[in-house]
């Protein structure tokens, strides 16, 4: 499952960052997925629970940016928005387009929280 794999490939990111931070527990993970990224968010949210269980980012909640996809339109000459590839330009039905945007996966931030602290009220 290509889901479990970016789960997987998340996790080795939270853990090597928890433990340049030396330890803790992580309470909040944003991600950043373009819409254009081919990604099953409901899959991803399963495998990255299932990846996590019983480790420092058990519990963590899980935030999901994302972006719009974006194309440049050979025939307007601009940039347009993209709501799904194979869709055609917006303004002139065209499907002379170069995906440029909203394909990418990344990690923008990671919340942690030191071992034995109290939780945030
Ligand atoms: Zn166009």
């Amino acid at each position: 499952m290509h889901e479990m794999s970016l789960a997987q490939g998340i996790l080795q990111i939270v853990e090597d960052t928890l433990a340049r931070e030396g330890g803790g527990r992580v309470s909040l993970i944003r991600l950043e997925i373009g819409r254009l990224a081919g990604v099953e968010l409901d899959a991803l949210r399963f495998g990255f629970e299932v990846v996590c269980r019983g480790g420092p980012a058990e519990g963590a909640t899980l935030e999901v940016d994302e972006p719009e996809g974006q194309a440049w339109c050979m025939l307007c000459s601009k940039t347009v928005s993209l709501a799904a590839v194979g869709e055609p330009c917006p303004d002139c039905g065209s499907h002379q387009l170069q995906v440029t945007g909203g394909t990418g996966l990344s990690v923008r931030e990671i919340g942690i929280m030191a071992d034995g602290a109290a939780p945030p009220a």
